[in-house]
Order: C-alpha cells, then structure tokens, then sequence
C-alpha cells in the first residue's frame, strides 16, 4: 500500500490476501478505525529497541536504564502530541477503554456525569449511578452544545465531569468540542476527551480546546496493540485510590500499611508495556512530523469514498448531524435488500477489501439511524490508497447489480463463502 501513497506520508505495512477465485489481491484496508496497520517507522523503531526492553524503575542494569529513559521520555511525547498543559499527567493504559475506565474510578465522589448516548461503549458504560446523565443526541451540532448547557445547569451541587467523543466512531463526524468544552468551564464543570477516533486524524491541542482530559489508543495510532494513555488534571488522579494494587504504584510497604506513589506510577502497578508504549510514542512523532500530508492524503480519499458511494443504487450513508461540519475518514452506510454482515463477507471474499459491520460497540447510535438495524463501515487512512476505494466503490455497484445471491453460509455466526 506504501508505494501508491505520497512520499511524504509515513507508509504502513502492506499485505496480500487470498481470494475465493482468482489471484490473491493486495489487501484494501479500509477498516482502520478498527485498528490501523503499523507504520514502517514504527517497525523499525520497535524492532531497534527489541534487544534493549526491561522492566521499568527497577534495576541499575544499563537495559533497565534504557528502558525507564524510554518510558518515561514518553509521557513527554504524548503532552506534546495532543498540547497538553506542562501539570497534565500522563498515564500509560492498555488502551482507551482502560483509559476511561481509570478515570471513572478516580473521579471525586457523587460527580455529575453527562454524556451523550451515542457515545462508544468504552465512553457510555463505565459511570454508574445516579448522577449519570445521558443525554439524547440531538440532530444538529449546535442543539448539541445546547444539550449539554441545560444537562449541566440540571446537575446538583458538587463535581462534574462532560465525556465526550472528539470523532464518532459510527459516522467520522466531529463534535463541537470546543464550543461543548466553553459550556463545561461555564458551569465549572470539567470535560473529558475521547480522541480514540480523532487522534489519527487530526492535531489535537487540550490547550486550545480547554478539555481537561485526552484519552486514546496506540492501535488506532499506527502503533501495535496494547498501550493507550490518559493525559489530563493531575489533581483527582493523585487523590484517587490506586487504579491496581501492586509493585511499581507504591513508595513504601511495611507490615501496618502502604505509602502509595502520588505520580503517575500510582495508576500502573504492574510491569509496563515497555515496547507497546515506545511504539505509540514513536507513531504521534511520525504523525505529528507528517500532518500536513496526512490530512491531504484522507481529504481527497474521504471525498473520492463519498461521492463513489453515492451512486450506488440504494446506499444510504449515516449521519449524527443535519448540520454541516468537519468529519474524519470513517463512514457507514446501509444498503437496501442486503444485510451488512453478508455484504463485509462478499467484499473481504471476493474483492479483498476490509471493511467492519455491526454496531460498532455503539449500539445505540447504530441502531438509531440505520431503524434498528446494523450497518457497514469504511474507514479510511494512510494504509488505504485510491485503488482500495474505487475497489469498494465498483464491487459494491456489481454486488447491487447482480442481487442478492446467497451462496454464503454462516460460520459461527458470520457469513462466509
Ligand atoms: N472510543 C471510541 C470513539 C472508539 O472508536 C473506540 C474503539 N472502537 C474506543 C473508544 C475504545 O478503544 P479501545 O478498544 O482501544 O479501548
């Protein structure tokens, strides 16, 4: 896939698949806000640093040494990354989930919590109780900023806390987080960024935004699997219980109690993903060194996409908003007659392209505006070329022109040829 992408965009790996006919094909990824493939840099960087990883903080020998120097040079390259104020913490996770999860647990008692109910599953379940509120997503973009001044001023007394998606995960289309950020300060409320689906796509800057905390995940990132971050407000985090208990979160331990570590270490006892974190640090300096023609390289592929799809008979594509705004390179779309799960099967199949379908663990946003069904959804980046979307684009024209035909079986509950 490199060589078809500009130059100065950082390549990803690419790959060959079979087909159930014919000669194996160069796979079409368009499933990156799934997971996005690794960039060659990052290979690079993380087969380099292979020999040299140890665990962290804990020993004088020199691959130790070189491992917390790496580690911890880290937590500096995430600030950056997304502008974060010079008291921000940065907390290394598994990924967003974790990320969120970890907030949730560290926020003060009885804090007001709103959000959206179209938000991802990682940013909608992990508050409980009374003081949630889930707001329904309104059509327009600025109803929404509406939306979230009137839930706020209807919350009690005490702490509160906006979580909110910079991106969705359904339909690529951004939040007005700033404008939602500006109605949080105003009631002195604090709000929280889920960038899993903007930071790939978009520079992101906590200073400008005003939001107080950013999470995101490293395999959304150009990075493998297995490390994400949460960066924002130090002050709740240092006062929260430990996020697990163990080796690496604690000062001192003796036999009447703990002294446990008020820094970042205080939320990631454990041995740390070492290698995980060195490789999304090394793919937010790639991204950050090439955003120019990041973002040139998904324009022109989002706008080729869209415009392919609209002359497919009976395609329709979702959308949260009827107002328009800016929109990163995911979008779903459903096609009369034909059931999203089977048409995924035929285009990885047949064409060898990579798509998701489903609910995308937004259930609720997904089945709103698709009426209750699912949906497939394309999305695009720097694995994915223009060849890949005029692929989708005329399998997807011969697929509705030739019907329906059920030569697919299910397979453990998928469809397959
Ligand atoms: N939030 C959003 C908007 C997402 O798209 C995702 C991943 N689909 C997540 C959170 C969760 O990310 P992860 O699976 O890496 O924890």
């Amino acid at each position: 896939a490199g060589s078809l992408v500009s130059q100065s965009i950082p390549a990803t790996l690419g790959t060959r698949v079979p087909l159930v006919s014919g000669p194996d094909a160069e796979y079409a990824n368009l499933d990156h806000a799934a997971s996005a493939p690794c960039l060659r840099a990052v290979r690079d960087a993380v087969d380099e640093f292979l020999p040299w990883y140890a665990s962290v903080h804990r020993g004088a020998g020199f691959a130790s040494q070189v491992s917390t120097k790496v580690y911890e040079r880290t937590r500096d390259v995430l600030r950056r990354f997304v502008d974060a104020r010079r008291t921000d913490s940065v907390i290394f996770t598994r990924n967003t989930t974790d990320a969120l999860n970890l907030l949730a647990r560290s926020v003060p008692r009885h804090t007001s919590v709103v959000l959206f109910d179209t938000e991802h599953h990682a940013a909608l379940l992990p508050w409980r109780g009374p003081n949630v509120r889930r707001v329904r997503t309104p059509r327009t973009r600025l109803a929404a900023v509406s939306a979230v001044d009137s839930a706020l001023a209807a919350t009690p007394e005490g702490p509160r806390l906006v979580v909110l998606t910079g991106a969705s995960n359904v339909t690529g289309e951004l939040l007005p987080v700033a404008e939602i950020a500006a109605v949080a300060r105003k009631h002195g409320a604090r709000i929280a960024l889920d960038a899993a689906q903007l930071a790939p796509h978009r520079p992101i800057s906590v200073r400008d935004l005003d939001v107080d905390y950013v999470v995101l995940s490293g395999h959304k990132l150009y990075a493998p699997f297995g490390a994400g971050a949460l960066i924002g407000r130090a002050d709740w985090l240092r006062a929260a219980p430990p996020y697990l208990a163990g080796g690496g979160a604690t000062k001192a331990v003796t036999s009447e109690g703990v002294a446990w570590n008020s820094g970042p270490e205080r939320h990631e006892a454990g041995s740390p993903n070492t290698v995980g974190v060195y490789a999304l640090g090394v793919a937010c300096d790639q991204l950050a060194e090439h955003w120019g023609a990041v973002l040139a390289h998904e324009t022109e592929l989002l706008t080729r996409l869209r415009k392919g799809l609209e002359a497919v008979p009976g395609l329709t594509q979702l959308r949260l908003f009827d107002d328009p705004g800016d929109e990163v390179g995911t979008l779903s779309f459903t096609v009369d007659g034909f059931e999203p799960g089977w048409l995924a099967a035929v285009l990885s199949a047949e064409y060898g392209i990579g798509v998701r379908d489903g609910a995308f663990c937004a259930h609720i946003a997904t089945k709103r505006l698709t009426g209750g069904a699912q949906a497939v959804r394309v999305s695009v980046g720097l694995g994915s070329t223009a060849e890949h979307v005029d692929r989708l684009v005329l399998a997807l024209r011969q697929i509705v022109a030739r019907g329906a035909r059920w030569t697919y079986g299910k397979v453990d509950g998928r469809w397959a040829p």
